[in-house]
């Protein structure tokens, strides 16, 4: 029996995430530029298509950063950054938003360069995306389908877009050889912790805030995000104000005590834990001990899960073309989170999700057409 084109355009996209989502879309419509309809796409997932775009940015779903500078918006990688520097010039931040667009998801702009739904809604943006690919005859989605190497062994395309929740032995299994999943974007837990819980420091490194047991907020993301791949315990210093201009200010203020000179840096209770000679006259105390005041140097033991949690880790960039096409495996592609590629918070992790999807559909679709 002849197959039929449908037959033999047959695309799997396993996993459906926010990278699996996106890249059907981009397939669909891709195709329908060029009045193509001869493909089906099977999209397989073991829970709830796009189920974890609704906890993101705290269910508002902050979808990109406004960073103009292509190669500004990739540092914020600590892995993938080269890889998605030339990603971003095919499929960029500003792209993204155009093609939200014309799904009808208007967006808007934080101070702080966030991107979110003007609907602040995840939901909202999940059954937008859904319903576009729900009209479709040729597009079937199959839930709680547990996804392995065999499931999707009858697809002639296959792209993979299962997540860095999901397993190492999955990526093993289409014969790639990935980099261990290790978590980031992270609370850190702190060595003989004795600083003032629930404070809050904003210091040149970046802002943080105490725990019960450690510090958490924007720099102690980005801590665990560099730090991903050490081992605990492992030291870090930061940066809490500009020593010169303490030690200007106790020249200023040779009477006055060194706690209260410090404390118009960093606040008081985080001061008197910091500067053992708090009461003391600060012109008694040395150059060299003052300018200590502004490090805080601290040991690691562990991490702790809170907001946005992302994975380091996973297909080895190595062995992936700049489409995301297997260098190994024929006809097989990966997109999103499953790559060893992380951003920092603030829009970073859904933008790779977008950026990778689409150049896997468009290099799909061209593999089809051409
Ligand atoms: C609480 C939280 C808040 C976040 N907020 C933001 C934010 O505001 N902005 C931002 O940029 N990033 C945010 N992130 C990160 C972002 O959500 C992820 O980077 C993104 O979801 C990754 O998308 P993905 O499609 O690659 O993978 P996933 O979202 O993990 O989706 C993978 C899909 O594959 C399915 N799957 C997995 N294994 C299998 C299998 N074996 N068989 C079949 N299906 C399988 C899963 O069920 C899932 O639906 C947040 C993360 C968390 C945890």
């Amino acid at each position: 029996m002849e197959l039929s084109c449908q037959d033999k355009n047959k695309i799997a996209i396993a996993g459906c995430g926010p990278a699996g989502i996106f890249c059907a879309i981009s397939i669909v419509k891709l195709f329908d530029d060029v009045d193509f309809k001869d493909y089906s796409i099977t999209l397989f997932d073991k829970s709830e298509h796009l189920k974890t775009l609704l906890v993101t940015g705290g269910g508002r779903c902050n979808l990109s950063n406004s960073i103009n500078d292509i190669r500004d918006f990739a540092s914020n990688y600590p892995r993938g950054e080269k890889f998605l520097y030339s990603i971003f010039s095919r499929f960029s931040n500003f792209d993204t938003l155009e093609f939200f667009k014309s799904l009808r998801i208007e967006t808007y702009t934080q101070s702080d360069g966030r991107i979110f739904p003007v609907s602040n809604s995840a939901d909202d943006v999940r059954n937008k995306m859904l319903k576009f690919l729900k009209s479709r005859k040729n597009i079937f989605f199959k839930k709680k389908a547990v996804l392995n190497s065999s499931t999707i062994n009858d697809y002639n395309f296959k792209i993979i877009s299962a997540g860095s929740r999901s397993t190492e032995s999955l990526i093993k299994s289409f014969k790639h050889n990935p980099v261990p999943f290790k978590k980031s974007l992270c609370a850190l837990k702190i060595d003989n912790f004795i600083y003032p819980k629930g404070v809050s420091v904003k210091s040149i490194d970046g802002d943080f805030l105490f725990t019960e047991d450690g510090i958490t907020g924007p720099l102690a993301f980005k801590i665990s995000s560099l730090n991903a791949f050490l081992d605990f315990p492992y030291e870090i210093s930061i940066k809490l104000f500009d020593e010169n201009k303490l030690i200007e200010l106790a020249h200023l203020n040779p009477k006055k005590s060194a706690g209260s000179i410090v404390s118009k840096f960093i606040p008081k209770s985080l001061a008197k834990v910091l500067v053992k000679t708090y009461d003391k006259n600060i012109c008694e105390i040395s150059e060299k001990v003052l300018r200590k005041y502004s490090v805080l140097n601290l040991t690691v033991t562990g991490i702790r899960n809170c907001g946005e949690i992302v994975n380091a880790g996973g297909v080895n960039l190595d062995e992936i073309d700049k489409n995301c096409k297997s260098k190994l495996n024929q006809n097989l592609w990966f997109c999103g989170e499953i790559l060893n590629i992380d951003g920092y918070c603030g829009g970073f992790n859904l933008q790779n999700c977008w950026s990778t999807a689409y150049i896997v559909a468009k290099n799909v679709v061209e593999s089809i057409m051409y």
